[in-house]
């Protein structure tokens, strides 16, 4: 399942209308890696985040959101995806994507959700 939507995530694009760049999933984790985002979080459901480091489980008011970085799909408008470079309360620095949308994950959908 995982494999599926990180299949996805490779084809699309950050719209940033700011910068008038398009930026890929791809590029944009590397950039958030090469600040220091260098662990991965996984969603668990009742909108929790596990550290994929330590194994730490933990609620996403314990978690802290430095940057968000939105995605949607070349073809179809309804595929959405989602970079978080995060914190979390074990002192682990990383990256959590996410699909949404109407195929997307509940258990990413929980935590996308409670976090905005
Ligand atoms: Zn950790």
């Amino acid at each position: 399942m995982m494999r599926a939507y990180r299949t996805r995530w490779f084809e699309l694009r950050a719209v940033r209308v700011s910068e008038a760049i398009m930026e890929t999933m791809v590029d944009a984790i590397a950039r958030m890696r090469a600040e220091g985002f260098v662990y991965d979080f996984a969603a668990v459901d009742g909108a929790r985040l596990r550290c994929l480091q330590c194994g730490r489980v933990v609620s996403t008011d314990a978690i802290t959101v430095f940057h968000t970085v939105r995605f949607e799909g070349n073809s179809n408008p309804d595929d959405e995806a989602i970079l978080l470079a995060v914190a979390g309360p074990c002192g682990h620095h990383g990256v959590f994507t996410g699909a949404y949308g109407p195929t997307a994950d509940p258990d990413t959908n929980e935590v996308l959700s409670s976090l905005h």
